[in-house]
C-alpha cells in the first residue's frame, strides 16, 4: 500500500476550566490531527499534542508547516507493508533528533493505525509481535489516574474545589490522583494533607494513591527535600521537580531518596520527551521511572525504541500518560501502555484523562474525536474493587489499527484550519481551508525532491 494523501486538522478546544501548572496556566489545547490515506482506500488517524513550546519545542501551526514541507515530501508515494517500513520512514524523516517529535507522533500514529487496518490487527498486537513479546492470555486492566490542580487566588487557595474534583473521580473508581504542586508553594503542604485525609476518611476501604507533580518548579535538592519531608506520609510519588536540562539534580535527589524511609517514587516527565533524554535518565540513574507521552515524543516508534532500551534497564518503570490529547491520541497511548505493560508502574496508574479535561464526561456522548460505543461509561469502567479501568474490549474495537471510529462531526467542529497535501504529477499540491476566515487556497508548493526549502538541521 502506498501513501496517497495527508489531511492535517489544526484544532482548538478550550479546557472546561483553566489548568494551572508550574510553568503557566493553560486555557485551551491546540492539537494537530492527521488522516493519512493510502492508494488502497484505507486511512489511518493520528494526533500530535505540543502543549507548550517550553515543553515540546513545538506549537500547532509550526507542526503543520513541518508536516507539509518537511515530512510529506518523504512520505507521499512511499510503500508501507511492515513495522520496519514505518520505522525506517520515521528514521529518515527524523533527521535532527531534537525536532519534530510532536509532528512525527501524529504521522507515526496514523501510519500504525493504517498498518493495523491492512493487517487486520490492533496496533498493540502488531508491535508486541514485532518485539517478540508474549501474547496476553487476558488483556490487563489499566487502573486510571486523574490530574487535578488549583486556580488559587490571593483570597482563596482553592483547596476545597480541588478536593471536590478529585472526589468526583475517585467516587467513579479512579485509584490515583495526581496533584500539581510548585505553583502556590505556600499552600501545597496544606493542600496535599487535606486531600489525603479526606480520601482516607471517605474511602477507608480503598487505597487512593496520591502523586505530586512539580513541573520543574524547584531549583535545589534541599528545597525539594523540605517539601517532601512535610508531605511524605501522604504521597506515593513525585514527578519532575527540576528543570529538564538539569537531570543531575534529579540524580542527586534520587540518590538521597534511596536513604530515606518511605521516600516517594521519583519519576520524570518533561525531562524524558525524546529517546535521547530517556536514555540519559536511565543511564545516569536520575529517576526510578518516567512518564510515557508518546503523542508528544514521536509516537509508536518512540515506544518501540524504549521497549528495546528497557532490555538493558529492566527495573525502570513507565507511566503512560495523555492529559492533553483527544480520544485519538489517548487511544494510541492506551495501545502503547499495552505494548510496555510489563514495565508499567501500576501504583501511579495510567493517565488517559485527555478527553475528560476538555469536555468533561460529555465525551461519552459525541463530544470527542472518537465515538464511544458505551454511552454510559465511555471507555472507563469500574472493577469489583471500585478501581476505574479502561474498557479494553471497547477500545480495541473491531481489532484493526487503533480500533476506534472517528467522530468526523466533532473533528470538523474543532478544526480551525484544514491542510491537505498530496502528489500531483510528481509535485506536491496543497489545499488549505481556513474556516475562521472562510478562505480556501489551492497551490502547488514544489517538486517532491526539492521541497525541503526550509530544512531544520
Ligand atoms: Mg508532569
Amino acid at each position: 500500500m502506498k501513501i496517497k494523501k495527508i489531511e492535517v486538522f489544526s484544532t482548538h478546544e478550550p479546557y472546561k476550566r483553566p489548568i494551572p501548572i508550574a510553568v503557566g496556566t493553560h486555557d485551551s489545547r491546540d492539537n494537530v490531527l492527521v488522516k493519512v490515506t493510502a492508494d488502497n482506500g484505507l486511512s489511518g488517524w493520528g494526533e500530535g499534542s505540543p502543549l507548550l513550546p517550553s515543553y515540546s519545542g513545538e506549537v500547532r501551526d509550526q507542526m503543520v508547516d513541518d508536516i507539509v514541507k518537511r515530512i510529506a515530501p518523504d512520505l507521499l508515494g512511499q510503500k508501507i507493508a511492515t513495522v520496519d517500513d514505518i520505522l525506517s520512514l520515521i528514521n529518515s524523516i527524523r533527521r535532527n533528533k531534537y525536532y519534530f517529535q510532536c509532528a512525527i507522533a501524529a504521522i507515526d500514529i496514523a501510519l500504525f493505525d493504517l498498518l493495523g487496518k491492512l493487517k487486520k490487527k490492533p496496533v498493540f498486537k502488531l508491535i508486541r509481535s514485532y518485539l517478540k513479546l508474549k501474547k496476553f492470555t487476558k488483556l490487563p486492566e489499566l487502573p486510571a489516574n486523574f490530574t487535578v490542580s488549583r486556580n488559587a487566588t490571593k483570597k482563596d487557595d482553592k483547596i476545597d474545589e480541588m478536593v471536590d474534583e478529585a472526589d468526583h473521580y475517585v467516587s467513579q473508581g479512579y485509584s490515583v490522583i495526581k496533584i500539581k504542586i510548585g505553583i502556590f508553594k505556600n499552600s501545597d503542604e496544606h493542600a496535599v494533607k487535606k486531600l489525603s485525609m479526606y480520601m482516607k476518611k471517605k474511602y477507608p476501604e480503598r487505597k487512593v494513591n496520591l502523586f505530586v507533580d512539580g513541573n520543574q518548579a524547584y531549583h535545589k535538592v534541599s528545597e525539594v527535600l523540605t517539601i517532601i519531608n512535610k508531605i511524605k506520609p501522604y504521597i506515593d510519588g513525585l514527578e519532575q521537580p527540576f528543570h529538564r536540562n538539569i537531570p543531575y539534580l534529579s540524580a542527586q535527589l534520587y540518590n538521597k531518596f534511596k536513604t530515606i524511609k518511605d521516600a516517594p517514587f521519583l519519576i520524570t516527565d518533561e525531562g524524558s520527551s525524546s529517546i535521547e533524554e530517556m536514555e540519559n535518565i536511565m543511564m545516569s540513574q536520575a529517576a526510578a521511572g518516567s512518564l510515557l507521552k508518546m503523542v508528544r515524543s514521536g509516537g509508536f516508534s518512540f515506544v518501540i525504541w524504549i521497549a528495546q532500551l528497557l532490555r538493558n534497564y529492566p527495573k525502570f518503570k513507565l507511566e503512560p500518560m495523555s492529559m492533553t490529547e483527544t480520544g485519538i491520541g489517548t487511544t494510541a497511548n492506551l495501545h502503547s501502555a499495552l505494548v510496555i505493560y510489563e514495565h508499567c508502574n501500576l501504583k501511579s496508574g495510567f493517565g488517559f484523562d485527555g478527553p475528560m479535561q476538555v469536555i468533561g464526561e460529555s465525551y461519552k456522548t459525541g463530544n470527542d474525536t472518537t465515538l464511544y460505543k458505551n454511552k454510559k461509561t465511555g471507555w472507563i469502567i469500574k472493577n469489583k474493587k471500585g478501581v476505574a479501568i479502561y474498557d479494553l474490549k471497547q477500545v480495541i474495537g473491531n481489532g484493526e489499527g487503533l480500533g476506534v471510529t472517528i467522530n468526523q462531526k466533532y473533528v470538523n467542529a474543532i478544526t480551525e484550519i484544514k491542510t491537505d497535501v498530496y502528489l500531483k504529477k510528481g509535485k506536491i499540491a496543497k489545499e488549505v481551508i481556513n474556516f475562521k476566515k472562510n478562505k480556501k487556497i489551492k497551490e502547488l508548493i514544489g517538486k517532491q525532491k526539492t521541497i525541503l526549502k526550509h530544512p531544520r538541521y
